[in-house]
């Protein structure tokens, strides 16, 4: 019989496009003991967290939760809770998570219309007022708000004004964007948004926060079949989520995750929101000017720059799988590698949460100046 033992995880600087660094104090958090998912106390905790996410979201949305698996069930959630078979979506894809989203639609049973923009760039307002005019009975635009494929941040607010305009929902996508960078959900009016907890929130990933407005409940509750996913149901969700009185059992809540997941929201709520994405800028613009200082080019253009993911053009003749083998093995540094059509084509150099200081700047720009001086020389 093999001998088994604990695991003990290597010490890595994560810089790539999630999970990011977790603080030890959140670290700490989730150590606590675990306690009952009815216990009166992780109740009163579970409405705080709500709380801190209508904080983060920028939303008086009653409906705002974490829902208990990563980004992809956010994903999920919000097309099985709004789209029935027989719907019309409209879909925008910049990266590889709109044809993710593209994926949902067509499972549901609904078509979904695609607005396609090259990698790299933002989602085109005029493509998307044009589909939106050519597809008047579509139920929701979806899009990503923070493309972490490409490092492409959107204009949300411009639109979720489109989606309204046209009578459609707005479906967005701020995985990587919650935390990082300016998320409105009032003021844009988006209809239901989705995140994940191991970016920007700095906490470990299996998480996905998520607010539904006004008019997304209303299309929820007058649904004509049943969401087909039991378990992602939020007419069921609601009943262990909401509500003054006792709550209803739906599945064991992932009771430790949620503590971490709270304690990342007090560590947000202390820096304030304004001031953590002034800092998740400032390191991104140290970042920009280390890679320019070493011949380094990012793939977007300045003004649709996500700063808590860069893309860097990998130089021609660099072999960019070497690099980041290096990187990690040497350097303990994680980067990500392109995905898609950009594979091989970029790295991802994630500047998120916690990961995102000036420390942490300099030490992936030296290490990575001197793995490519070596190569040169
Ligand atoms: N959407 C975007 C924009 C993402 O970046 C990711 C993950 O990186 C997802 C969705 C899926 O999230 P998860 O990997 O947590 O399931």
């Amino acid at each position: 019989m093999a001998e088994f033992h604990s695991f003990q995880p290597p010490a890595r600087l994560l810089l790539g496009p999630g999970p990011s660094p977790v603080p030890q104090r959140i670290l700490d958090a989730l150590a606590r003991p675990t306690i009952g998912h009815l216990d009166p106390r992780f109740v009163a905790m579970m409405d705080e967290t709500k709380a801190l996410l209508r904080y983060a979201f920028r939303t008086d949305n009653a409906l705002t939760l974490p829902v208990s698996a990563p980004g992809s069930a956010g994903m999920e959630a919000a097309f099985v809770n709004l789209i029935e078979p027989g719907d019309t979506v409209v879909v925008c894809q910049n990266g590889v998570f709109g044809g993710r989203m593209r994926e949902n639609v067509v499972r549901v049973g609904a078509t979904a219309v695609m607005v396609n923009d090259a990698f790299g760039t933002p989602v085109d307002l005029d493509k998307v007022e044009s589909a939106l005019r050519a597809n008047p009975g579509a139920k929701a635009l979806a899009f990503v708000h923070a493309e972490t494929s490409t490092g492409v941040l959107s204009d949300a607010a411009a639109l979720c004004a489109l989606a309204r305009a046209h009578g459609a929902l707005s479906i967005v996508d701020s995985v990587t964007g919650l935390g990082g960078v300016s998320v409105e959900v009032d003021d844009w009016g988006a209809d239901v948004i989705y995140s994940g907890s191991q970016k920007c929130l700095a906490a470990p990933p299996g998480l996905s926060p998520m607010s539904f407005g006004d008019a997304a409940v209303d299309v929820l509750k007058s649904r004509k079949t049943p969401v087909q996913s039991w378990f992602l149901d939020m007419n069921l969700i609601i009943n262990y989520w909401q509500g003054s009185g006792a709550r209803a059992y739906h599945h064991t809540a992932p009771i430790n995750m949620l503590y971490a997941l709270h304690e990342a929201l007090v560590m947000l709520h202390e820096e304030g929101l304004e001031a953590a994405w002034a800092r998740h800028r400032e390191n991104h613009l140290r970042l920009v000017r280390g890679l320019d200082a070493i011949g380094l080019e990012l793939l977007v253009e300045e003004s649709a720059r996500l700063p808590q993911l860069n893309a860097v053009s990998v130089p021609a003749g660099v072999d960019e799988a070497a690099v980041r083998r290096r990187l990690l093995e040497e350097h303990n540094i994680e980067i990500g590698a392109g995905l898609g059509e950009l594979a091989g084509k970029i790295w991802r150099i994630g500047l998120m949460g916690a990961g995102s200081n000036p420390q942490n700047v300099d030490r992936v720009l030296g290490a990575l100046g001197e793995i490519l001086q070596r190569k040169a020389a």
